[in-house]
């Protein structure tokens, strides 16, 4: 495997929704880090349908002389995840990285993640050093790792850092993901092959507001739980069996206790409805969760990810040369 392929061509993907106030900063501090490295790169700037001038000023950036920026402009706001498959779309560099427009994560730490990236890894990811971000902002995040820990399997710290590296072909499968809603560290995680963090500053925003209020989190959280699993629908199906059990239990018990202790003990018959009760929500339940397991593999046929992802075909060159025989072979037995 070419783990160690160099990296010549780098590209930087930032979205872009109302940072007017960041974006002159942001664009000269990245430009100046990216120009010492003795290496290609572009800056792909996605203009996520911003009301303010960040727009134009994208514009004016990618025309002055020597510019490395490219401007994608949106006609209106899709989000976040969607302004970077955006961009993903129009990168030319061996390996790709994202990064936010707020200087939250500076873009002096971009060498760090492109050296992790050389020693062979497709996917670099980070864990904020010290982070800064307010408590109520904090919390979602840390049940939030916990649940992807759990249920990906892939050891991963800080999935909502987006200073990230991914090579070239990760970002080629994951393009080839057609679903409406993604996560893209944790897509990007399915599809590479080694994967690694690193550590990296963190700051407060230092201009404008964070982009996502309390409901855009949560939507955001829905779209990390759905993109990962369908486990919550197989939920209800568990959820009924337990209570059907326990009216089942409930009712037996009721059973044995009334020979023993005489009919007042069910009170009359109002136990045993609770017993029948509970067996019949149980059942409803089960019946929720059947359905569920069908929307949940209709849910992944409509997504229609790739099955697999090919990421390198290795040929012998005594089969090479057979193959191409061989294709001439079928080329001639089709021409009439
Ligand atoms: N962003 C975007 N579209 C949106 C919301 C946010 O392109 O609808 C961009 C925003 O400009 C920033 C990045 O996504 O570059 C992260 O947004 P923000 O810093 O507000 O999120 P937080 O740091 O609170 O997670
Ligand atoms: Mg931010």
């Amino acid at each position: 495997m070419k783990h160690n392929q160099a990296i010549t061509f780098i590209s930087i993907v930032i979205p872009v929704y109302n940072e007017q106030a960041c974006l002159p900063e942001l664009i000269h501090r990245t430009t100046a880090t990216m120009s010492q490295l003795n290496k290609k790169y572009e800056i792909i700037l996605i203009d996520d349908g911003s009301q303010d001038n960040s727009a134009e000023l994208i514009e004016a950036a990618s025309s002055a002389p020597h510019s490395h920026i490219v401007g994608i402009m949106l006609n209106r706001n899709y989000g976040q995840h969607n302004a970077i498959m955006a961009g993903f779309e129009h990168v030319r560099g061996d390996l790709i990285i994202t990064l936010d427009a707020d200087l939250q994560n500076p873009p002096e730490e971009i060498p760090k993640l492109i050296a992790k990236a050389e020693e062979g890894f497709d996917a670099v990811g980070t864990i904020r050093k010290n982070r800064q971000d307010s408590i109520l902002r904090r919390f979602p995040s840390k049940i939030i790792n916990h649940i992807v820990k759990r249920s990906t399997g892939v050891e991963m710290n800080d999935y909502g850092c987006m200073l990230r590296a991914y090579r070239h072909h990760v970002v080629q499968a994951m393009l080839a993901c057609h679903e409406r809603s993604t996560f893209i560290p944790i897509l990007a995680n399915g599809f590479a092959r080694r994967t690694a963090e690193i550590e990296v500053a963190h700051h407060e925003r230092i201009q404008g507001d964070s982009k996502y209020n309390f409901m855009a989190l949560i939507n955001l959280m829905f779209d990390l739980l759905t993109s990962m699993t369908t486990a919550p629908l197989r939920l209800l199906s568990l959820i009924g069996g337990g209570i059907a059990s326990i009216g089942v239990l409930f009712g037996l018990g009721l059973f044995f206790l009334r020979f023993i202790y005489g009919s007042e003990w069910g009170v009359d018959g109002i136990f045993p409805l609770f017993s029948i009760l509970f067996i019949f929500i149980g059942a409803q339940f089960i019946g929720l969760g059947l359905l569920g397991e069908y929307i949940g593999r209709i849910y992944s046929d409509v997504r229609a990810r790739p099955r697999y992802y090919v990421q390198e075909i290795l040929i012998g060159e005594a089969s090479q040369q057979v193959r191409e025989q061989n294709q001439t072979v079928i080329a001639i037995k089709q021409t009439p």
